[in-house]
């Protein structure tokens, strides 16, 4: 599995593409492909045909798509900033993310 820098549940802001600026929640992770879906960010529309057999009304859906996390930056909640992270050893093995700004660790 790949190391990537974004965790669910962290602040994100987006640094590329039609959302750029524009900060979320980190949803979901996909360290395989670089990927992450990021709350009301990266929006689809998806046409659906309704289905009233399964309950389905029809019409236009909004959901989120994965987006590249090398478009994002995590929000240090300590000090609010979009920051780089660097990774710090744990003694007790393991390692942790570390704010470069203020130097908080984060999880
Ligand atoms: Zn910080």
């Amino acid at each position: 599995m790949e190391r990537t820098h974004v965790k669910k549940n962290d602040q994100v802001l987006v640094t590329a593409g039609k959302d750029r600026g524009a900060r979320g929640k980190v949803l979901r992770v996909f360290p395989g492909e670089g990927k992450a879906v990021v709350e009301r960010i990266n929006m689809m529309k998806r046409h659906t045909r309704p289905n009233p057999q399964k309950g389905i009304q029809g019409g236009i859906l909004e959901r989120e798509a994965p987006i590249a996390v090398s478009n994002l930056m995590v929000v240090c909640p300590s000090c609010g900033e979009p920051s780089r992270l660097g990774r710090k050893r744990l003694e007790q093995g393991g390692a942790v993310r570390v704010c470069k700004k203020c130097g908080t660790n984060l999880s």
